[in-house]
């Protein structure tokens, strides 16, 4: 049968404790059990099918790791309080002191900070690297490295990982391939393609309302696991837990990613091909010009398109800034970081969510000063967007 995400997740149901239709949400910490026995075995590592604490398991968050195994195709999932709660423990719990990490060099700037700046302090080192060269990954690789890190298309040049050659020498060597797949939730789907563990920032499209952060890791039963035992697990450990509150919300709003997927898809498509007919950079992995097209086409999910993220280069970076205060003004969209709201969020990732990343190795990878990252909307009349838009750029003479 054929894998289909949105199929999986339309046929979990989850009922209430009075048959309502949505899952009631646990409003408790701890736990009681019937015998002291039960939880010596629960301290024990037997867990299976009861509840302890709610930093270790609740029924909403488990009902939400439930339901993004099913959209990514993994044995099951450990919801956390953010994306980055999510980046930091898997890593933690795959190195230690002496490890070494091969990352690629575009990656969101949180990771990169982490990576770069304080895993040095736990001596774990990482090399940054071009992930569209599988030939430069598996020369990266030594007897200390413990997983290739890589975002399925990556923040924010739009750079498409091949994630089938970076399964096939992660598989060689024995090493994770662990993919943040934010941008592209349902357009692709990295276990088919031998991803071993799917890291999201439910922040973005996934929840899509812009009202919470949150974070899951798709994985085995065994990795999920470790990750929450309460001796050595580092999301038990470190304490990133998502709410029970939120859990619960993220899982209602889950239930329209499909559509809400193929409009941010439309439309960003829409607009990628009408300005670089207008002659613009634009950076679009639905356009034949972009280099990561071929791979982006063996990916994807079809029906869901070539994702809502595009950027857009404005020349330079006050140019950039007036093009972005002038389509605030006019209503297009909010001068904001983050994506996947129904509404057009744009910045300039050089000096914003980039900026963890040195000048010089902004350059070296193509993070010019006049980009700005669009998320697009899920405007119902695009055209109408796009003539708005264009009128803009007109004024301050992009275009
Ligand atoms: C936002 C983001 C993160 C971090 O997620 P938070 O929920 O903000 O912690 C990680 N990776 C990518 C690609 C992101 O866009």
């Amino acid at each position: 049968m054929k894998f289909d995400p949105a199929n999986n997740i339309q046929d979990l149901q989850y009922f209430g404790e009075f048959g309502g239709v949505n899952p009631s949400i646990s409003d408790s910490s701890t736990y009681t059990f019937l015998s002291a026995k039960t939880m010596f075995d629960t301290f024990e590592g037997n867990t299976e099918g009861c509840y302890l604490y709610s930093r270790h398991s609740s029924p909403s968050n488990l009902y939400l790791g439930e339901a993004l195994a099913a959209m990514e195709g993994t044995e099951t999932a450990n919801v956390t309080a953010s994306g980055m709660g999510a980046i930091t423990a898997v890593i933690l719990q795959l190195c230690g002191a002496g490890d070494h990490i091969v990352s690629s060099r575009t990656v969101y700037g949180g990771t990169y900070a982490f990576m770069k700046n304080f895993l040095p302090k736990l001596q774990i080192s990482t090399t940054f690297l071009d992930i569209t060269k599988p030939e430069e990954v598996e020369a990266a690789i030594t007897p200390n490295t413990k997983m290739i890190y890589c975002e399925a298309v990556s923040n924010p040049l739009l750079e498409v990982a091949d994630l089938e050659a970076l399964s096939a020498i992660a598989k060689k060597h024995g090493i994770p391939l662990v993919v943040d797949n934010t941008f592209t939730p349902l357009n692709i789907s990295p276990a088919k393609f031998g991803a071993d563990i799917v890291i999201h920032s439910l922040t973005k499209f996934i929840n899509g309302s812009s009202d919470t952060v949150g974070g899951v890791v798709c994985g085995t039963q065994e990795f999920c696991l470790s990750l929450k035992d309460v001796n050595d697990g580092a999301a038990m450990l470190l304490g990133s837990t998502m709410d029970s509150l939120r859990a619960a919300s993220i899982l209602k709003n889950l239930r329209t990613l499909h559509i809400r997927m193929k409009k941010h898809s439309e439309n960003a498509h829409y607009l990628a091909k009408r300005f670089e007919q207008d002659g613009l950079k634009v950076v679009y992995p639905g356009l034949p010009s972009h280099p990561g097209h071929d791979t982006m086409k063996k990916l994807i999910n079809p029906e869901y398109g070539y994702g809502g993220m595009l950027t857009v280069d404005a020349g330079d970076l006050d140019k950039a800034n007036a093009l972005m205060e002038m389509m605030q003004e006019k209503n297009l969209g909010y001068l904001a970081v983050s994506l996947g709201f129904y509404k057009t969020l744009f910045s300039a990732p050089g000096t914003s969510t980039s900026s963890e990343i040195p000048e010089e190795e902004q350059k070296a990878m193509g993070l010019s000063d006049g980009l700005i990252r669009f998320s697009i909307g899920l405007d119902n009349d695009i055209e109408r967007t796009y003539n708005t838009m264009k009128s803009c750029m007109q004024e301050l003479e992009i275009l």
